[in-house]
């Protein structure tokens, strides 16, 4: 026998499409048709924690296991291909996968009724027995992301057809999302309520789950999204499925070095860089009358950093629009000044831009090989900008992004 063989059965595999014998057969034959095209995926380290989560007088929504199983993987397979397109190979966040097939859902039935984990502030009591749960079972907390589900409430105002009544947001490094009878895959794509209601619901799920993989919002440049649609951290879960929807390369470097993506053999000790990071001498400039141009000097190293520009505030969820910059360039020379510069036709979606009035932002995001995040923000008026120089305003440092 050649013991050769298995392993250049996998390496062949690693380049082909998934064949249809290595999606589940229980898979329903609508989930089947919009799994056709899965590539293979690399093996994972740590997996994302799943967890579907009721009140002790409630059930699961219908067969509610194979249903996520199949939305799971769906999105799994969004993120994978996207990071193989841009050039990150074919990872995606780790499943645990069961025998047949199906994602390793935890299940737990809560302590008290389900209504008394509502939408408003719900989170804490679930997060609290959850906390619980994986302090008796160290051996199913597989990462530090975890993704929660829970069912619909089913009264006079929620119901199937109109989900509603839990928590559905993230909450730093996890995230919630809304379970309901036809939150199904084979409605994806359908314009029918079903199909809509499943956009609206998967595209919130991806998006939220983007948010606890560490991803922060941003949108793309009207070049990048007339080629490719909006988004998924932008307003993309209002499209996805429905119209096309991406992952920026910006989000992609982050999702480089979250820990779910790290690939089987990994030894990384994610989250635990102490670097004190500094960055100095900004200065931010107009160069040809078209062209922003930022430039900084900063202490620490890095595996990457992205470049935000965007109008005030810089409140929770009223940064969707912030135009994301990939290229923030290290000189060759000087290896602690960097520069990243930003073509006026690229943000002319912003109001500052536009208006030539106003506060407007930049955030620097630094990623450090175990995944820890670091933000930086100046701000500025947009009628200050000048070839030689803006006067900023206030600088913000904090971890994270
Ligand atoms: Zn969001």
């Amino acid at each position: 026998m050649n013991t050769k063989t298995p392993l250049i059965i996998t390496a062949l595999a690693a380049l082909l499409p998934l064949s249809a014998a290595d999606i589940p057969a229980h898979f329903s034959d609508g989930a089947k048709a919009k799994l056709a095209d899965s590539i293979q995926l690399a093996p994972s380290e740590y997996q994302l924690n799943v967890v579907y989560f009721y009140g002790c007088d409630f059930q699961p929504a219908t067969d509610h296991e194979r249903r996520l199983s199949e939305l799971f993987t769906y999105v799994q397979q969004f993120y994978g291909k996207a990071m193989q397109r841009n050039g990150f190979g074919p990872r995606s966040f780790g499943l645990p996968i069961l025998p047949n097939g199906n994602v390793d859902i935890i299940t737990i039935k809560g302590k008290l009724p389900h209504k008394d984990y509502p939408y408003s502030g719900g989170h804490n009591k679930v997060q609290a027995e959850l906390a619980e749960y994986f302090a008796a079972h160290p051996e199913k907390h597989r990462s530090g992301h975890t993704f929660i589900l829970m069912p619909t409430w089913l009264d006079d105002k929620f119901s199937n057809e109109n989900p509603g009544g839990v928590p559905y947001y993230g909450v730093g490094v996890t995230a919630f999302a809304m379970d309901y009878a036809d939150f199904d895959l084979q409605y994806l794509g359908d314009d029918t309520p079903k199909g809509r209601l499943l956009t609206k619901y998967l595209g919130g799920l991806a998006h939220e789950l983007g948010h606890a993989l560490n991803l922060p919002h941003n949108n793309g440049t009207p070049d990048q999204n007339k080629a490719m649609g909006t988004p998924l951290m932008n307003a993309g879960n209002y499209t996805f499925g429905m119209k096309p929807t991406y992952l920026t390369k910006a989000s992609c470097k982050i999702l480089d070095t979250s820990q779910t993506f790290a690939p089987k053999g990994c030894k990384t000790a994610f989250y635990t860089s102490q670097q004190d990071v500094k960055v100095t001498d900004q200065e931010l400039t107009l160069e040809n009358g078209d062209t922003l141009v930022f430039k900084f000097h900063t202490n620490a190293r890095f595996k990457c950093v992205n470049a935000y520009i965007q109008d005030a505030p810089f409140a929770v969820n009223e940064d969707y629009e912030k135009v994301v910059f990939d290229e923030v360039v290290r000189d060759s020379a000087d290896p602690t000044l960097y520069t990243v510069r930003m073509p006026l036709k690229d943000i002319a979606s912003l109001k500052g831009v536009q208006q030539h009035a106003g506060v407007g932002g930049i955030d620097l995001v630094f990623v450090e090989e175990d995944g820890t995040r670091h933000s930086y923000r100046v701000q500025f008026d947009w009628n200050a900008i000048t070839p030689q120089g803006t006067p900023l305003r206030d600088i913000i440092h904090f971890k994270g992004c």
